[in-house]
C-alpha cells in the first residue's frame, strides 16, 4: 500500500499540517491502495501563498521560456505513461487499455498542444488609438474530478501556465495518486518552486478553503452542478473569476435516414465508455417512434457485446465504477427507472458475471420507452445505463434533447451532414458529435446551461486564464 503524507508546496514535499489521511481504494476489488494527506486550511493557505509568491515572476517569463516547459512535461508523462495508465486504472476503474489509449494520452498531447498553440497566440494587438494586451490572471485554483483524472488536470494545469498563472492543484480525493506522479513529473521537468502546488484532501474542507481565500484570482472547477454551484457561490464574495465543467445528459440524435445499425451502436458505446462515467456521455437514445423495436434490438445486442470484469485486463471493455458511492448512487437510479416504469432490455441492479468479488460493478444496462420527463431521463446517473426515448418528428427529436437541465453534449446521425448539423445548430449544448465525429481536443470544450461556463482546451482554454489590459494612446496628430 501506498502511503503519501506530503503536498507539493513551493517546489517541495511538505507534510501536512492536518492529521490523519483518506483512503483511496481500489474499485477492481474495493481493496485499500493507498492514503493521501487529509488537507486542510493551513496546507490550503501554504499552497496559495507559495503561488502568490511564484506568481510575479512566472508571469513575466518569455512565451519561449513556457513553451520549452511545457514541451518537457509531455515528455515526462509519455515516458511515464503505463505507470500512469496502471495508476489510473488501479485508482478509478477504467479499463487498463481504455487508460492506454485515452486516460494517458490525451493529457499529455494536451501539454504539447498548449505549447504548440502559444507559439502563435496573439498576446497583443492594436484596437484603433488602444493597444490591448493579454496577461494571466494570477493564482488559479485547479479542482478536478475523477474519471477522467489526469486529462481533467491536464486540461486546466497545462492552460494555465502556458498563460503565465500559477496554479494551485486539488485533485479529486476519489482517484488522486496520477496527481502526485504529475506533481513528480513537474518537478523533474524543472517547474520553477510555487508555480505549481498539488494539496489533497476533501472538498468540504480543503476545497472550500482554497475557494475562499482572498489571494485566488480564479477557481477552475469540474465535477457535479452541486458542488460547482457551491463552488461559485463561495467564490462570489471575494468576485473571483470561475470557470465550471459541470455534468451533462446528452442524447444521441438518430435520425430516420441514419444507418441504425451504426448508429444505435454508437451511441451504446459513447454512453458505456469509461463504464458510463463521461460527461459527455450520451446516455439518451432518441431514435423515431416507428423504429422504436428496431433500435432496441440493435441496443441490447450491442450492450450484450460488452465484457465486464478486472480493469488490468486486457480483455475488459467494462470495468468497475469508481467508488462504493457511486455504485450505491448507481443501483439507486436504476431502481428509480424502473419504480417510474421504464422497460428494463438489458441489466439491471444484480451484479453482472466477470465482476472480481468486492469490486463496484454494474451491468451494461439499457431501459426502453422512457419517459423524457422522467427522473433517469433528467438526471446524470454517470453509469452504463441508457435510456431510449422515442420521438414523433425532427422537431420533437430536438425538443427532448434540448429538455434537460444540461447542455453539455449531444450526437447526431443521419445520412446526410448537412441534415445532421442543422439539428446540431439548434441542439443548446457546448458539443455535438455528427456521425461519430470523435473527440478533438483543439476545439473548445465546455457547457451551456447548467453543465457550466467557460471553455477548456485548445486555444480558448488558455484564454480563459487571461486578461485583457487596454492602453489607450493619445493619436498622432
Ligand atoms: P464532485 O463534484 O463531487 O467532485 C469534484 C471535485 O470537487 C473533487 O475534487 C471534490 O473534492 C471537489 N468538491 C466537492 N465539493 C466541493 C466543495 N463544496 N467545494 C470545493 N470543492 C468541492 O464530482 P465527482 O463525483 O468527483 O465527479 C463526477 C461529476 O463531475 C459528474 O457530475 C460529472 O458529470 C462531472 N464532470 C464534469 C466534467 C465536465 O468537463 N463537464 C468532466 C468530468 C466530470
Amino acid at each position: 500500500m501506498q502511503e503519501r503524507t506530503c503536498h507539493y508546496i513551493g517546489g517541495q514535499w511538505v507534510p501536512s499540517a492536518s492529521d490523519g489521511g483518506i483512503e483511496v481504494f481500489a474499485p477492481r476489488d474495493g481493496s485499500i491502495l493507498a492514503t493521501v494527506p487529509n488537507g486542510g486550511v493551513a496546507d490550503a493557505d501554504a499552497a496559495i501563498l507559495a503561488a502568490r509568491g511564484a506568481f510575479d515572476r512566472w508571469a513575466a517569463t518569455s512565451v519561449g521560456e513556457r513553451i520549452a516547459l511545457l514541451g518537457r512535461i509531455q515528455k515526462g508523462i509519455k515516458a511515464r505513461g503505463e505507470e500512469i495508465a496502471r495508476c489510473i486504472t488501479l485508482e478509478m476503474g477504467a479499463p487498463i487499455t481504455f487508460s492506454q489509449r485515452v486516460q494517458v494520452p490525451s493529457p499529455a498531447a494536451t501539454f504539447g498542444l498548449c505549447a504548440k498553440l502559444l507559439a502563435d497566440l496573439p498576446f497583443e494587438e492594436q484596437v484603433g488609438h488602444s493597444k490591448v494586451v493579454r496577461e494571466p490572471v494570477g493564482v488559479v485554483v485547479a479542482i478536478t474530478p475523477w474519471n477522467y483524472p489526469l486529462h481533467q488536470i491536464a486540461a486546466k494545469v497545462a492552460a494555465a501556465l502556458a498563460a503565465g498563472c500559477t496554479v494551485v492543484l486539488k485533485p479529486s480525493e476519489v482517484a488522486p495518486l496520477n496527481a502526485f506522479i504529475l506533481a513528480e513529473i513537474m518537478h523533474e521537468a524543472g517547474v520553477p518552486a510555487g508555480v505549481f502546488n498539488l494539496v489533497t484532501g476533501y472538498g468540504t474542507v480543503v476545497g472550500e478553503a482554497l475557494a475562499t481565500h482572498p489571494e485566488v484570482d480564479m477557481i477552475s472547477f469540474t465535477g457535479s452542478t452541486r458542488a460547482g454551484a457551491r463552488v461559485s457561490e463561495l467564490a462570489s464574495a471575494s468576485i473571483k473569476r470561475v470557470a465550471l465543467e459541470l455534468g451533462g445528459k446528452s442524447a444521441g440524435i438518430v435520425l430516420d435516414d441514419a444507418d441504425f445499425s451504426t448508429a444505435v451502436p454508437a451511441v451504446v458505446s459513447n454512453c458505456y465508455q469509461n463504464a458510463g462515467q463521461t460527461c459527455t456521455a450520451q446516455t439518451r437514445l432518441l431514435v423515431p417512434r416507428a423504429r422504436y423495436d428496431e433500435a432496441a434490438a440493435l441496443a441490447v445486442s450491442a450492450a450484450r457485446g460488452f465484457r465486464v470484469g478486472d480493469p488490468l485486463l486486457p480483455e475488459t471493455t467494462l470495468g468497475p465504477l469508481a467508488s462504493a458511492a457511486q455504485l450505491q448512487r448507481v443501483r439507486d437510479c436504476i431502481v428509480r427507472g424502473l419504480a417510474d416504469g421504464a422497460s428494463l432490455l438489458i441489466g439491471g441492479t444484480d451484479s453482472p458475471a466477470g465482476s472480481v468479488p468486492g469490486g463496484y460493478y454494474v451491468a451494461p444496462t439499457v431501459f426502453g420507452r422512457v419517459a423524457p420527463e422522467s427522473a433517469i431521463a433528467q438526471e446524470e446517473i454517470f453509469g452504463p445505463v441508457l435510456s431510449i426515448i422515442t420521438y414523433e418528428n425532427e422537431e420533437d427529436a430536438i425538443r427532448i434533447a434540448n429538455g434537460t437541465q444540461y447542455g453539455l453534449s449531444g450526437g447526431v446521425w443521419s445520412a446526410s451532414d448537412e441534415r445532421a448539423e442543422r439539428v446540431a445548430r439548434q441542439l443548446r449544448t457546448g458539443q455535438v458529435e455528427i456521425n461519430s465525429g470523435y473527440f478533438n481536443i483543439a476545439a473548445p470544450f465546455g457547457g451551456y446551461k447548467h453543465s457550466g461556463n467557460g471553455r477548456e482546451l485548445g486555444r480558448y482554454g488558455i484564454e480563459e486564464f487571461l486578461e485583457y489590459k487596454a492602453m489607450q494612446f493619445r493619436p498622432a496628430k
